[in-house]
């Protein structure tokens, strides 16, 4: 049984979804105005995370992610008295590079990515009839949602509408009822691209899209919605707000958000300026790394960014490539021979660790864990292999278990990144050593002992001549 933790009720639940073997799955999408950084690639490797494992257990997943094509910051950058086809391009190019980086990052795209511009119908009669309930009032071409009128306000992000009150600063815009209440209609002001609406030419806010697109494409209700923390309130908050006002019925099952990325134990964010592109980070890491990175934190958990960390991740992750890399070059000089008599079924042994893997996943998506299980599966087929077990049948299958493991994870292995070891190579710099050793130019011996030594490769001279292994 999978277990996730709920923001709703603030604990871990088992995981039961609305209409098995279904699965439901909401996440924010972007905001295409600029470059897709660091932040957006936790987000996103996280929620890809969890659908590969609601997958692997044999859900049948939709995943819907929206993209916020019209906005504030695409209005700004797609320059004063831009149409919606200006905003449209600003957006397009953005979206591209968006896709370019998950790509690298082996992020499984979306079943749909809805558009806010080409929704604006469905929002329009959503916000009619939240005014017709109201739940909604007009001032002056803007259109506002009414906190105080929805009562389990406040019910997702454990606050209460009192202090949220109190705690508020003075209205800034004098003409709403409440400091707390929200637009779900803003009218437009001079040079921004607009629509038609009953309240005059304007556009939508930001919340509604979520709500209208989601329950568009999900249904009423549905099973997971996701996000980072940033947007538990007030986004998903008023998310809340406006579809369960106008639907009645409960919305969203499971709440799962994602934690921060830290720079210096500050958040990282665009607002701040200490945020870090994946295009450029890309430039000094493998994106596979920065995937293995990003996982070995659990989801929930704030994650340090910095370039230790990063190498870190790299040297840890180079462990499991060597290991292919190892078990390749072993299988390709492993001469078959016939299995020991005594030998039991090999693939019995690594199911305690496939089994620690999926405990860990089944427990609120623990990567970290996961891939703890990933190490200690290696290191058993270490063990294995250094104690001489090395047939093809079962160094193949180890092989196997360790990239399906981490296949589940989404990590890809390029081979043409892999360290293999040419063998022709080698038995040509062992013949030249022969020669040196022969003309006792013991100084060339020594420099290709240790060139060999470089690249794992131990050779033992013996009365047969010399032999080679790899460390
Ligand atoms: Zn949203």
């Amino acid at each position: 049984m999978i277990k996730i933790h709920n923001t709703l009720s603030n604990k871990k639940e088992d995981f039961l979804p609305l209409n098995l073997p279904n699965v439901k799955m909401y996440v924010c999408g972007i905001t295409p105005y600029d470059e897709t950084h660091l932040g957006h690639g936790r987000a996103y490797v996280t929620f890809d995370v969890v659908r590969r494992w609601l997958v692997e257990s044999g859900f049948k997943v939709t995943y819907v992610q929206n993209i916020t094509d019209v906005d504030d910051k695409i209005i700004a950058k797609a320059g004063a008295g831009c149409q919606v086809s200006g905003i449209r391009e600003v957006a397009e190019k953005y979206i591209q590079a968006y896709f370019e980086v998950m790509d690298q990052l082996n992020v499984q795209r979306a079943d749909k990515y809805p558009k806010a511009t080409e929704h604006i119908i469905e929002m329009i009669k959503w916000i009619e009839s939240l005014v017709v309930g109201e739940f909604a009032y007009v001032v002056e071409g803007d259109v506002y949602f009414e906190v105080a009128k929805f009562k389990d306000y406040g019910k997702l992000s454990n606050r209460k509408l009192d202090d949220m009150k109190s705690g508020a600063r003075v209205a800034v815009d004098e003409r709403k009822k409440s400091p707390l209440d929200f637009a779900l209609w803003k009218a437009a002001k001079e040079g921004e691209p607009s629509w038609d609406s009953p309240w005059g030419k304007g556009r939508p806010a930001w919340h509604i899209e979520c709500s209208v697109m989601s329950t568009k494409y999900l249904g009423e209700q549905f099973d997971i919605h996701g996000g980072g923390l940033d947007l538990v309130f007030p986004h998903h908050e008023n998310e809340i707000a406006q579809t369960e006002a106008k639907t009645h019925k409960p919305w969203v099952k499971y709440w799962l958000h994602n934690g921060f990325v830290n720079i210096n134990k500050q958040k990282m964010s665009k607002s701040l300026g200490n945020f870090f592109t994946l295009k450029d980070i890309f430039k000094k890491f493998d994106p596979m790394v920065v995937r293995f990175f990003l996982l070995s934190t659990h989801y929930r958990s704030p994650i340090n960014y910095s370039d230790q960390e990063l190498d870190n991740a790299k040297e840890a992750y180079g462990k499991i490539m060597k290991f292919i890399a190892d078990v390749d070059f072993i299988i390709s000089k492993t001469t078959e021979h016939a299995p020991s008599v005594e030998r039991k079924d090999m693939a019995e042994d690594f199911l305690p660790y496939e089994e620690k893997f999926k405990a860990q996943m089944d427990d609120d998506f623990n990567t970290a864990g996961a891939i703890a299980a990933i190490f200690e599966l290696i290191r058993f087929c270490h063990k294995t292999i250094e104690s001489g077990d090395r047939e093809k049948e079962c160094l193949t299958l180890m092989k196997e278990k360790v990239l399906g493991l981490c296949g589940v994870l989404g990590m890809r292995f390029d081979n043409s990144k892999i360290q293999t070891f040419d063998s022709c190579e080698i038995e040509e710099l062992i013949a030249d050593r022969e020669t040196a050793r022969k003309n006792k130019d013991f100084k060339k011996s020594d420099e290709i002992r240790d060139k060999l030594a470089k690249q794992g490769i131990i050779i033992e001279d013996t009365a047969q001549g010399t032999r080679w292994t790899h460390a």
